[in-house]
């Protein structure tokens, strides 16, 4: 059987869910396909987005589990940063339930929303863009235009000729049981996460996230940082860790005939913390507003979708640059330089100031 739409989507996290609302609210006919049978179970993600991204997402009514208006942060030899400020920073939100009531938004909106379907093969010619999926060789999906919003995904956009991301880390994360309540903490220490961070990021029941980014042996690096936080009386267990690849990098090609990639599929994330929500739906913008051009002038060929890859260059490509600058200074830092980086912020107050500072802001800042 073949399904036809106008626009495929090809994965129901918040960036696919989200982009099949906005389009089909526009009118457009989308299937949204999600290789997970169902939504709503724990997804290895901290979930942290600033307000402006919860105003972006519409999303009064997300499963928020925390609000953070600051962080402790760590030096590898145990100072304290208290950043801090008056208003809410950041939320917490439950990053499951947040992919399912996204997901029934966007068919609340009329995208037909498949899931447990694996889509393995796209394959575009000058017509359409048909998805084969692990469902079953004659059950297809044709549309005019694909999105691949499929995460982490090197596979994928590989095989569709748009390369990977040439630089990546690990992400592992498990729920712990709090010994306290204690604010959002980051760990500098290079025994957990080298040349990234830990964190402890406590939720509205007495349990947090612990999690870490790392490059290599994230499984023994994890081991060692729920160690230290049982042995220093942070938390007293710890339950099951999950794992899942971040980019570092964008892909080298966002696009190619009747094809867009969106999202950490696509290496929109911030190269300094891992974090790829906001960027993600930022550049879902840049993607709905060609997709309209392209619908409005029948154009879907890889010349006129290149259009979406320069406007998402333009929105995030210089922070992600510099990003990738702090954080290939930061990764050369000894564990000593950041500790002596410590004394200084706390010496000259420099928290202070940028914390007082109103320009610098969660979203574009980490
Ligand atoms: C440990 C960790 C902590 C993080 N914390 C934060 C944070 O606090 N804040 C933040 O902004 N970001 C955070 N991130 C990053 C954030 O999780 C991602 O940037 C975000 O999930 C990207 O959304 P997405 O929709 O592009 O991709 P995803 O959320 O990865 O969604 C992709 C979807 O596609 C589906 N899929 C994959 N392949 C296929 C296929 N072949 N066919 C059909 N469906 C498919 C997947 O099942 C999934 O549902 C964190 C990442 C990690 C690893």
């Amino acid at each position: 059987m073949t399904t036809n739409s106008d626009i495929l989507i090809i994965g129901a996290g918040p960036v696919g869910s989200y982009t099949a609302r906005r389009l089909a609210r526009q009118g457009y006919k989308v299937t949204l396909l999600e290789k997970r049978p169902d939504l709503g179970g724990p997804v290895c993600c901290a979930g942290i987005i600033s307000p402006d991204c919860v105003k972006l997402l519409e999303g009064e009514d997300l499963p928020v589990l925390n609000a953070f208006s600051g962080a402790r942060v760590y030096s590898p030899n145990g100072q304290v940063l208290e950043l801090k400020r008056n208003s809410v920073q950041a939320v917490a939100l439950d990053r499951g339930l947040m992919d399912l009531k996204l997901a029934e938004r966007a068919g609340a909106a009329g995208a037909a929303c498949v899931f447990g379907i694996k889509a393995t093969h796209i394959k575009a010619d000058d017509t359409s863009v048909t998805v084969y999926t692990n469902d079953n060789r004659s059950n297809v999906y044709r549309g005019r235009l694909a999105l691949i919003t499929a995460g982490f995904n090197p596979a994928l956009t590989s095989s569709l000729g748009m390369g990977i991301p040439a630089d990546f880390a690990v992400g592992v994360q498990a729920r712990v049981e709090m010994k306290a309540p204690l604010p959002l903490c980051i760990f500098t220490s290079k025994l957990f996460a080298p040349g990234f961070f830990s964190w402890l990021e406590p939720l509205e029941d007495g349990t947090a996230l612990a999690g870490l980014l790392c490059r290599k042996n994230a499984a023994a690096a994890f081991l060692k940082f729920i160690k230290y936080l049982k042995e220093e009386g942070f938390i007293i267990s710890a339950g099951k860790p999950q794992y899942r690849g971040v980019s570092l990098k964008p892909i080298p090609k966002t696009y190619s005939d009747r094809l867009l990639v969106i999202g950490d599929a696509a290496g929109q994330v911030k190269p300094i913390t891992g974090g790829g929500i906001f960027y993600g739906l930022k550049a879902a913008e840049c993607a709905i507003s060609q997709i309209e051009q392209a619908f409005e002038h029948g154009d879907f060929t890889s010349a006129n979708l290149a259009g979406y890859h320069i406007k998402w260059k333009q929105s995030l490509g210089r922070d992600i640059k510099l990003s990738r600058l702090a954080r290939h200074a930061y990764e050369k830092l000894s564990q000593r330089q950041i500790d002596k980086a410590f004394a200084t912020i706390v010496r000259t107050r420099l928290v202070e100031k940028l914390t007082g500072d109103d320009n610098l802001k969660f979203d574009e800042h980490g």
